[in-house]
């Protein structure tokens, strides 16, 4: 079963729609360990990004991913912008020309856009960042692909992973970012970026999962 350029523009879609919900919630999370503007940057971004969905909907699903990246780059400042502008950039180089995806395109496209985020933020799974969300949520993908999970049943186990590390960083002391400043009052919240990664694999449940 594969993943129509049509599904991705709906997920994006979805997401812009959970953001706008749950700014508040985000902003919350990063007002106790943060600056109070996750929610807001977010949803900043992706507003723009729902604007400027038209005018590539008609293109390939790596150059729709690219210019959503792109889109978030010029629009959301500080760590937030640029990880999550990566994200969405690498994850479309690996689906450059694709009309439609396959499960292990999916797979091999979020593991760029980790390895990415990685990359540039140099955040390892246990420093309490949307890397601790995206690593099981990679690896969790991986494996199901492997042993022939239906789509629907991979989607779903890497969002629950996804879930898991979310919630694993709550006891965590910040390693990296501004959470990082409070060192051991860091400890007892939840991350807001590893909240809002959760919340896209999430959202990809949503649109992409169906009987099969
Ligand atoms: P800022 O920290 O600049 O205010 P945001 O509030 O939008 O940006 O995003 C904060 C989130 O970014 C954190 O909750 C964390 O998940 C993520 N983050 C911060 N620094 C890093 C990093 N070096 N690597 C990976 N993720 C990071
Ligand atoms: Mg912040």
């Amino acid at each position: 079963m594969t993943i129509t350029k049509a599904e991705v523009l709906d997920w994006l879609r979805a997401y812009g729609q959970v953001i706008e919900d749950q700014k508040d919630y985000l902003t919350e999370l990063d007002s106790v360990i943060g600056d109070a503007d996750h929610g807001a940057n977010m949803h900043r971004g992706f507003k723009a990004v729902l604007v400027k969905l038209p005018s590539v909907e008609d293109k390939d699903i790596g150059t729709i991913l690219k210019t959503v990246g792109m889109t978030l780059l010029s629009t959301v400042g500080g760590a937030g912008g640029p990880l999550y502008s990566t994200l969405f950039i690498q994850a479309g180089n690996m689906l450059n020309g694709k009309e439609e995806m396959t499960l292990s395109d999916w797979a091999a496209a979020l593991e760029a856009a980790k390895i990415g985020v990685v990359k540039l933020g140099k955040a390892e799974p246990g420093d309490k960042t949307m890397v601790d969300a995206l690593t099981p949520a990679v690896e969790v993908l991986r494996k199901a692909t492997e042993n022939g999970h239906t789509t629907s049943d991979a989607l779903e186990e890497s969002a629950q992973a996804a879930k898991e590390g979310m919630e694993a960083t709550i006891p965590l002391v910040a390693r990296k970012g501004r959470a990082s400043y409070l060192g051991e009052r860091s400890a007892g919240h939840q991350d807001p970026g590893a909240t809002s990664s959760f919340m896209l694999l999430e959202t990809a449940v949503k649109v992409w999962a169906r009987k099969e």
